[in-house]
C-alpha cells in the first residue's frame, strides 16, 4: 500500500439547474433558478448565469426577481436529478470500487489503486470531461491525501474546477478560509466561533483552550482541531454507497404527448426501466411516485406507500396508471417520471413473504390467497385478483 491516499472528492455545479440544462439546452446560457413559481417560493439552486446578477440558493423567487428580473423559474423535477444521480455513480463506479456517495450530487473516491497509469490531475480531468460530455453535468473535483482536504479542495474552485490540495499547503490554502466555509461546521455554531475570536480556519487551528472549544464543538472538537491541521484518518467506505434512496426514471417529449393512452404506454416504457434498475440493484420498493409536467409548465406528482416492499411490474405498473389517472388533465404532456423509492435491498422481499409463511406448509392455493390477500390489503383497490399471475 502506498504511503498517501489519492482521495478525489467530486462536486456537482449547480446540480438541479445543469439537470434542467442537459434537458432542455434553450435554458443554457440563461438565468434560471430551480424553485416553485410563488414569490414565497425558495430558490434549492441558481445557475452560474443568474449567480452572476447576485442571486444565490435560499434566496426567495421575489428578491431573486428583484436581482435578475428576467430569471426563469423552473419547478423542481426531483425525478430527473435521481436520475441523472444514477447515471454520475454508475460512471464513477467504473472509475474505482472505493465510492462513497455523500449526496445526490457528490461522492469520494480513494483512487489510490485505480489511477489507471494516469497522474491524479490527468484522471481528474478525464473524469470531468466525461462527465460534461456524456451527462452535460459540470463537475469540481478535489484531489487531496484525505477526504476533508479533497472536499475542501473541490470547493475552491466551481464551476469546472480541478484543484490539488496537499498536506504542505494547508496553511496558505486552507487557513486563510473563513470559518463558515470549513466543512462540518455548522451554521448555528460559526456565531458562537467568532464571539470567542475564531474567524478563519487559522484562528481554530491556533486556539489553546480546547475545553472552551468543546463547548462548541462538543465530542467533534479533536477531530475538527486535526482537520484544521490538514488531518482527516477518515477512510472512503463503499458500504455507505449501498444506500440508494430511491431509483427513477423521467423523460420529456419534445413533441409532447396529446392523449391519455400515448401517455401510459410512455409510462410503461418508463416503468419498465425502473423495474430493470430495481432488479439490478437488488431493491424492492415500497413508495412509488409519478410525476407530469403540462406543456404550460404546471407539474404535478403523486405517489403511494405500499406496506410491504416489491420490484414486481404488474403491481408497480398498476399503482402507476392509478397515480397517472388522479393527476391527469387534457393538457399536452410535456414530461414524465416514474420513481420508487423507500427501497429495501431484495432480501428484505423474501423476509417479508415469509411472515405470511406461505412455505409447504400450507397448500399452493391458500399460499397465493394469503400474499393477495396482505398485497390488497394495503392496495387503494384490490389490486390482484385471484388466478392473477399463477
Ligand atoms: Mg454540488
Amino acid at each position: 500500500m502506498k504511503k498517501y491516499r489519492i482521495i478525489f472528492h467530486i462536486d456537482l455545479n449547480a446540480f438541479y439547474a445543469s439537470c434542467e440544462e442537459a434537458e432542455d439546452p434553450k435554458l443554457k446560457n440563461h438565468p434560471i433558478g430551480i424553485a416553485k413559481n410563488s414569490d414565497r417560493g425558495i430558490l434549492t439552486t441558481a445557475n452560474y448565469e443568474a449567480r452572476k446578477y447576485g442571486v444565490t440558493s435560499a434566496m426567495n423567487v421575489y428578491e431573486a426577481k428583484k436581482r435578475c428580473p428576467h430569471i426563469k423559474i423552473v419547478p423542481p423535477n426531483f425525478t430527473l436529478y435521481e436520475e441523472k444521480s444514477r447515471l454520475f455513480f454508475e460512471y464513477l463506479e467504473t472509475i474505482t470500487e472505493k465510492l462513497e456517495p455523500a449526496s445526490i450530487d457528490e461522492g469520494y473516491l480513494d483512487v489510490t489503486e485505480d489511477l489507471q497509469g494516469l497522474h491524479p490531475l490527468e484522471l481528474a480531468e478525464k473524469i470531468q470531461a466525461h462527465l460534461l460530455k456524456e451527462y452535460q453535468l459540470p463537475a469540481s473535483i478535489g484531489i487531496a491525501p484525505n477526504p476533508f482536504l479533497a472536499k475542501m479542495a473541490s470547493d475552491m474552485k466551481k464551476p469546472l474546477g480541478i484543484t490539488v490540495l496537499r498536506k504542505r499547503d494547508v496553511k496558505e490554502k486552507l487557513w486563510p478560509l473563513p470559518i463558515e466555509n470549513m466543512h462540518g461546521i455548522g451554521k448555528k455554531t460559526v456565531p458562537d466561533l467568532k464571539l470567542i475570536g475564531i474567524h478563519t480556519i487559522k484562528d481554530l487551528a491556533n486556539y489553546e483552550n480546547h475545553h472552551t472549544l468543546s463547548r462548541f464543538l462538543g465530542n467533534q472538537t479533536n477531530a475538527f482541531f486535526d482537520k484544521a491541521w490538514g488531518n482527516d484518518s477518515r477512510l472512503v467506505d463503499p458500504t455507505r454507497a449501498e444506500t440508494i434512496h430511491s431509483i427513477g426514471n423521467s423523460k420529456t417529449y419534445e413533441g409532447f404527448l396529446h392523449d391519455y393512452e400515448s401517455a401510459v404506454k410512455a409510462l410503461d416504457q418508463l416503468t419498465q426501466t425502473v423495474i430493470k434498475r430495481l432488479h439490478k440493484h437488488e431493491r424492492a420498493s415500497k413508495t412509488i411516485t409519478v410525476q407530469v409536467r403540462f406543456n404550460d409548465f404546471t407539474q404535478h406528482s403523486k405517489n403511494f406507500s405500499l406496506e410491504y416492499h416489491t420490484s414486481d411490474f404488474d403491481i408497480i405498473f398498476e399503482l402507476v396508471e392509478d397515480l397517472f389517472d388522479q393527476l391527469f388533465e387534457e393538457k399536452p404532456i410535456h414530461l414524465l417520471g416514474v420513481s420508487a423509492g423507500n427501497l429495501a435491498k431484495e432480501e428484505t422481499l423474501f423476509k417479508q413473504l415469509n411472515i405470511f409463511e406461505a412455505k409447504e406448509s400450507m397448500p399452493k392455493e391458500e399460499q397465493l390467497d394469503k400474499i393477495l390477500e396482505s398485497i390488497n390489503a394495503n392496495y387503494p383497490k384490490n389490486l390482484l385478483k385471484k388466478g392473477f399471475k399463477k
